[in-house]
């Protein structure tokens, strides 16, 4: 095969962004980065760099013409940047998916049709949708979530059948939310699937994650279930897979996404939310698979060939978020901890600094 030697661009200079970009290196790719802030941890990494906002008609389409491919490491960017830039150069994962994970209604709405099953839902634009739900769903709570730029817990409130609905709709301070059923979930847990440019379709072994104030901070891959939690769950890594492959498909996605999801006691497994992009609980890959997260979403869109994830490692993927990184001392010394920091100058309470990746080589069978 010849070199592929493209000039990868990427919207947003985050942590993803950054481990996207030291993959493309490694591919003997370029990056080109474009954020609106300074000195982003994935600025520091990358080959060119532009420091401008997504709503820079002129510097998108600059940045457009410098690059091969787009993609891009958070889904709030804005549509129209996406749009600018689809007339150019390929955009992957496409608008088309993008726009769905940008609005909690219509990513369920799209779960639904696709034929994968999410809590129960219903859009609400005043508090009375709240009461009609609670109504309709003989329900003692349900949780309340703005449609859009919800995440890490943020714009969501859990409201009880005690509560005014009308003091928790004004508290969400949105003209559009959705209301979803509490899942009474044994675990939380996500699935990583890519597709290339030639429809093959890889997922990774499903990740088991813990949050802690709703960030999460603990990842396990890959993960017996059964021995966990029973065997009513040897069945939900296929059913994760069967409903990560069902959306790859039905989006023809191009590069990586992440299904986020929860199970239920006996098993029952709920889509959550979707990422069209690399994802935290993906970081075990790094360390833990014949190949990352990152560079498979690199290969993906680069127009090679993804590679079937084999897992030569259990890991337990540990967030350093804020102080934690005053733990760091603890893991320098350890054969078994890879560690991967983001070059964040400053921690601040919320904020995810870098990873440690506990490594346990898998038996071989
Ligand atoms: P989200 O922003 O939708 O990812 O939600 C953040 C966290 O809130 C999830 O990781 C869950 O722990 C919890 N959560 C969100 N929606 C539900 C639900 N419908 N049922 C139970 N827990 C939920």
């Amino acid at each position: 095969m010849k070199m592929n030697i493209k000039t990868i661009g990427i919207l947003g200079g985050g942590q993803l962004g950054r481990m996207s970009a030291l993959a493309a290196s490694r591919l003997g790719m370029r990056t080109h980065i474009y954020c609106p802030e300074e000195n982003c941890p994935a600025s520091q990494v990358t080959d060119l760099f532009t420091c401008a906002s997504y709503e820079n008609i002129n510097k998108l389409k600059d940045f457009a013409t410098s690059v091969d491919v787009i993609s891009y490491e958070f889904e709030n960017i804005p549509l129209e940047a996406i749009e600018v830039l689809s007339g150019t150069k390929p955009v992957y994962p496409d608008a088309n998916l993008l726009m769905v994970s940008q609005n909690r209604l219509k990513e369920k709405d799209f779960l639904n049709q696709s034929g994968i099953k999410t809590a129960p839902w219903s859009p609400a634009t005043s508090a009375a949708d709240i009461d009609r739900f609670m109504g309709q769903q003989k329900a003692q709570n349900c949780i309340i979530k703005t449609s859009r730029f919800g995440y890490d817990g943020k714009g969501q409130i859990k409201h009880s059948i005690k509560d005014n609905s009308a003091d928790n709709w004004a508290k969400l301070n949105t003209n559009e939310a959705i209301i979803e059923g509490v899942i009474d979930f044994a675990y939380e847990c996500s699935v990583i699937v890519a597709r290339d440019v030639f429809g093959t379709i890889e997922t990774f072994p499903i990740a088991l994650n813990n949050h802690k104030n709703h960030i999460l901070s603990e990842s396990i891959a890959p993960v017996n279930l059964v021995e966990r939690f029973g065997p009513a769950h040897a069945h939900v890594e296929s059913t994760a897979i069967d409903m990560a492959t069902t959306l790859a498909k039905s989006v023809n996605l191009v590069g990586l996404a992440a299904l986020e999801l929860f199970v239920a006691k006996g098993g029952e497994v709920f889509a959550n939310e979707i990422a069209p992009r690399t994802h935290n609980s993906g970081h075990w890959t790094m360390d833990g698979c014949n190949v990352s997260q990152f560079e498979q979403h690199i290969r993906a869109i680069s127009g090679l060939p993804i590679l079937k994830p084999i897992a030569h490692s259990e890991v337990t993927m540990i967030n350093l978020i804020g102080d934690d990184v005053k733990t760091l001392d603890a893991y320098y010394g350890r054969a078994d901890a890879a560690i991967h920091l983001y070059g964040k100058a400053e921690s601040r309470e919320g904020r995810k600094m870098g990873h440690i990746n506990l490594t346990k080589p898998l038996e071989k069978k």
